[in-house]
């Protein structure tokens, strides 16, 4: 056998050259396997030494196995006279690498035998690569997380599934256009913050909210990496979504159960210090009233020991049901535990409106409770701590409404007890006032006195206010001060309204009977009146039945009473306008409103409040605010009267400044209905 020289010629060293310059392997082997020439640019692509490898065969190298596989492919490729290319592994010297061999017959003998060239590429970091990629996609394409590469344009270059879903598009569509939920995205804050963070940090996560298929809105969590090439320049996006609402609900869930009671369902001891805390601050920048209601059930310890736990867990679901039902919905109701509930409310302007609420809570008990196949009796005591009055510290509003519940205990059960004293001992009055209201109008315990209005210039009756009296069995004669407010909490004001309304248009009707000059009956009006869709039917009623006219009467009504901003306040005032009534500001000054606010109304006088009036000559501001009331009053085209006038100085300014109406005890008092008749009368006589 000849071996072929290198070096024969200049253009065989060249060739030799260029051949060692590739990064391949060429190996010349003929027909049997024998090797004739081996070419490398790297000995270690090897499997053995060059030297060890020269005219030796396959089989001389190789296990017969691995030789026979080679000698099968140089057979096929001399017989079939084609490149035939085949994949396989080999432990090299460098390490066990993947080559790609391509079998050519070569037009060239070697002693009588054909040859074949066979290039032995290295495939291993391609076929790596090409893994990688595979896997890389497999996970793209069946991942959970919405995934899309974006060109420099936001336009898709390719997206999976899960994207799609998220991000209302499909699959076909997506390629080539921006998806829909970044075009909106962007034109948004979060829109401009991602940019911003994009071009600065390359990168940008956040919560944005998501749209599905279905059009309903998910949380989602959006990553935007941006992606450069070698030499730094934006070529892509790459964005991963997330749905997570679910993470989001677990944690709401997770938020609930740390602040709920796990029976009752109602906030635990953690929501209600929040709520106590939050209620208390609310309340000092308000100046409103709020206060802790604690409750503790009598005698739960022997439904727990003699019926069992289950029968006491009920009744405690049963006890938070019925608390609820009383309970607005800006209340915090809360179980601390045991048998303890605690109530938190807020927002109330008198003291008076809690003895309410206590009442209302121990009503809730009235009835027994049906437990298994028992009925029981069960009732609550209660302790009351006023904030800000007792305390604003939360702590110090705790021990003192659970003194005041020990009190109520002490005091025999069932019932409640405020921390201070005074303020138990006004509740229990106001009941029994309310209880006495009750009854008072069938037993007919109100009555009317009238005080007179004048004329200040002429010294001529103009009119009377109608002032309301109760005569209390065992008080005596009460001013409405003392009542009026009960009544007004109690919702007895309607019916006492009422009863004014036709009360008066009754004497209108005496007076008129007797055959006295005309002149104009004033009477109060409560807010709680105004707000009543039936008032103004009402009245036309009374009128009608009495066939007193409208013009004979004026409401007095507060400034704040209008301006509840009710409708019903709006069309009750208009109506009674239709009917010719026509309506007053009472204690004008007293309350915040501008006359500007005031001019939507159907008004036709003022009456400027005593408080004013008393101070004339003493304080120079009040009578600054007098002077301007009768400006602003006259530029509205409305008549001034001012009340509470007992002294001639008083009535001297009151002229000297343009009002020319009064009234007050240096006219007269309040007076039973006669004696305006008998005034009158005489009157009558003097001028006749
Ligand atoms: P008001 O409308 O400001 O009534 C005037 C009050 O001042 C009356 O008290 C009257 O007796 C008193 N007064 C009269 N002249 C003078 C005076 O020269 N000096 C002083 N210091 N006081 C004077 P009264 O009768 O106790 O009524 C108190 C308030 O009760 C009334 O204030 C009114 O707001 C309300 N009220 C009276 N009657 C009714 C009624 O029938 N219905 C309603 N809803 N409220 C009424
Ligand atoms: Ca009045
Ligand atoms: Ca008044």
């Amino acid at each position: 056998m000849k071996l072929y020289q290198y070096g024969s010629s200049t253009y065989e060293a060249r060739m030799h050259a260029i051949l060692h310059a590739l990064p391949d392997t060429l190996f010349l082997l003929d027909e049997e396997g024998r090797y004739i020439e081996v070419m490398s640019g790297d000995e270690k692509q090897l499997f053995r030494e060059k030297e060890k490898l020269l005219g030796k065969t396959l089989n001389d190298v190789f296990p017969e196995e691995d030789a026979d596989f080679f000698l099968g492919i140089i057979s096929q490729a001399l017989e079939t006279n084609e490149l035939v290319v085949i994949n396989y592994e080999m432990n090299v010297q460098s390490g066990t690498r993947t080559f790609e061999g391509r079998a050519v017959p070569a037009n060239y003998q070697v002693d009588g035998k054909r040859t074949v060239v066979f290039l032995a590429i290295d495939v291993t970091d391609r076929r790596e690569s090409d893994i990688r990629g595979r896997l890389i996609s497999t996970v793209f394409e069946n991942s959970m997380e919405g995934m899309v590469i974006l060109d420099k344009d936001l336009k898709v270059v390719s997206v999976n599934e899960a994207f799609c879903k998220f991000a209302e598009m499909d699959m076909d569509s997506a390629q080539g256009n921006v998806p829909q939920f970044i075009e909106r995205l962007m034109s948004t804050d979060t829109g401009s913050e991602l940019q911003h963070s994009l071009e600065k940090t390359g990168h940008w996560m956040g919560e944005i909210i998501g749209r599905k298929a279905d059009g309903v809105t998910c949380p989602l969590w959006l990553t935007v990496n941006a992606v450069k090439d070698y030499i730094g320049k934006l070529t892509n996006y790459v964005a991963l979504i997330t749905d997570v609402s679910e993470i989001k609900r677990s944690q709401e869930e997770l938020e609930y159960v740390a602040t709920h009671d796990f029976l009752t369902k109602l906030p635990n001891r953690v929501l209600f210090h929040d709520r106590l805390q939050q209620a208390i601050a609310r309340t000092m920048r308000t100046g409103n009233i709020g206060a802790l209601f604690f409750m503790d059930l009598d005698r739960f310890k022997d439904v727990n020991d003699n019926l069992g736990h289950h029968v006491g867990d009920d009744l405690l679901k049963q006890v938070s049901e019925r608390l609820l039902a009383v309970c607005r919905s800006s209340d915090t109701l809360a179980r601390l535990g045991g048998d303890e509930f605690t109530l938190v409310v807020e927002g109330l302007e008198q003291t008076s409106e809690l003895a309410l609420i206590a009442e209302k809570v121990l009503q809730a008990f009235a009835d027994p409770f049906a437990l298994g196949a028992y009925k029981l009796e069960i009732s609550v005591s209660i302790g009351i701590s006023v904030f800000p009055r007792d305390s604003g510290d939360i702590n110090e509003l705790i021990k003192h409404a659970d003194t005041a519940m020990y009190s109520a205990k002490e005091s025999g059960r069932n019932t409640y007890r405020f921390y201070t004293q005074e303020l138990t001992t006004n509740a229990f009055e106001y009941f029994a006032m309310e209880i006495a209201l009750q009854k008072a109008l069938e037993r007919n315990e109100f009555f009317l006195v009238y005080q007179p209005q004048y004329n200040i210039i002429t010294n001529e009756m103009i009119g009377v206010e109608a002032l309301l009296r109760w005569r209390h069995p065992d008080m005596g004669v009460l001013s409405p001060g003392v009542f009026i407010h009960v009544a007004e909490y109690s919702g007895k004001i309607e019916a006492i309204g009422e009863w004014v309304i036709s009360e008066v248009c009754g004497q209108c009707k005496i007076w008129d009977a007797d055959g006295l000059p005309l002149f104009t009956v004033s009477l109060n009006l409560s807010r709680k009146q105004l707000v009543l869709p039936g008032l103004s039917g009402y009245v036309k009623n009374v009128l009608e039945e009495s066939g007193v006219s409208g013009d004979r009467l004026e409401f007095e009504i507060t400034e704040s009473a209008i301006l509840d901003q009710k409708d019903t306040v709006y069309e009750n005032l208009k109506e009674l306008q239709q009917m010719d009534i026509r309506m007053a500001i009472d204690d004008f000054g007293t309350g915040y409103s501008s006359l500007v606010n005031l001019k939507q109304f159907p008004l036709s006088r003022l009456k400027i409040d005593k408080s004013f009036v008393r101070d004339v000559s003493r304080d120079p501001n009040n009578e600054a605010i007098i002077r301007a009331t009768i400006a602003l009053g006259k530029s509205f085209n409305l008549n001034i009267i001012a009340e509470g006038v007992e002294k001639e100085e008083q009535r001297d300014f009151l002229l000297k400044e343009g009002c020319n109406e009064a009234q007050g005890f240096l006219y007269s008092d309040p007076v039973p209905p006669e004696s305006i008749t008998e005034l009158l009368r005489l009157r009558k006589s003097v001028s006749n």
